[in-house]
């Protein structure tokens, strides 16, 4: 049997460098180590971090609580608050926002300045679009559907920045730009989805359209994990999303000629090598 194991799966450059600062954190000597909203949505890591004293803290409240320590911020960034808190607070900030994040933050910035009206076209509930939004003057639009597009009212002869949350789909975007792009607003559009992102979902759909079998590995909370079961799910039946082994060994997978797996940004190498050595031997 063939396994294909996509060479896009797992940790992306963001994912990576975030944890890697969290566990060159943990190693020091520095004192109460917090990282604000876990590192990654993959719950071994995190456990891994907690043994080695780093602690989640999520909400603004629970800054200001806080005596002393590091506050390492996550790939998905935070908004302007957040950072005037930790630097009220006297605590020391590790700044482990992904490099394509902080770029969305300082055109939202920069452009909700200007006096245009920015719109986020991505999932408002999504910590990354959280922080986005707390880089623009004044309110944000955020859209994730067509009706929402459709919808879309800002003020008469306003001008508009329209962005994007990093990991959102790249067809999607585009037809919810065509649709705002109708209503005739003078618009700066700036494509800023993550380009591992596009990658990973590209390769997937290529993996999952030859095979008999599809595993998708991440965690449940992972929003680019659900986008690559879809993506997967539309061109393969069998495909199964796992979070860990474990997960694996409890499903039936029936007898195929070819098996592909990917895996979300947040998941590790181990636990995909895991997965491969076990498909080798099992099926
Ligand atoms: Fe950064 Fe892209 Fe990874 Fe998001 S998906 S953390 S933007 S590299």
């Amino acid at each position: 049997m063939k396994v294909t194991v996509a060479k896009t799966a797992g940790f992306c450059f963001g994912v990576k460098r975030a944890v890697e600062k969290v566990y060159a954190e943990a190693d020091g000597t520095g004192g109460p180590i917090y990282t604000y909203g876990p590192i990654i949505h993959n719950e071994s890591v995190v456990k891994d971090l907690e043994e080695r004293g780093v602690r989640v803290i999520g909400t603004p409240a629970e800054l200001e609580k806080l005596e002393r320590g590091t506050v390492i911020i996550r790939s998905h960034g935070v908004g302007r608050d957040i950072y005037r808190l930790i630097e009220e607070r006297g605590l020391k900030l590790v700044d482990a926002t992904c490099p394509f994040v902080l770029k969305i933050h300082r055109i939202v910035e920069k452009e909700s300045r200007a006096g245009r009206q920015i719109v986020i076209i991505g999932n408002r509930n999504h910590p990354e679009v959280e922080g986005i939004m707390g880089w623009c003057e004044g309110t944000a639009e955020v859209i994730e559907t067509k009706e929402e597009a459709e919808n879309l009212t800002v003020k008469q002869n306003a001008k508009l920045c329209v962005v994007s949350q990093t990991t959102f789909n790249n067809n999607k975007f585009k037809n919810l730009v065509e649709i705002i792009a109708e209503k005739g607003y003078d618009s700066n559009v700036i494509n800023t989805i993550c380009s591992a992102t596009d990658e990973r979902q590209r390769e997937a759909a290529e993996i999952a359209a030859q095979a008999g079998a599809m595993i998708v590995i991440g965690g449940r909370q992972s929003s680019n994990t659900q986008k690559l079961f879809e993506i997967c799910k539309k061109r393969c039946e069998n495909t199964y999303y796992i979070q860990t082994l474990k997960d694996l060994e409890q499903t039936i997978i029936p007898p195929v000629d070819c098996v592909g797996i990917t895996a979300g940004a947040s998941t590790p190498n181990q636990i995909i090598k895991e997965v491969q050595k076990y498909v080798r031997n099992e099926f």
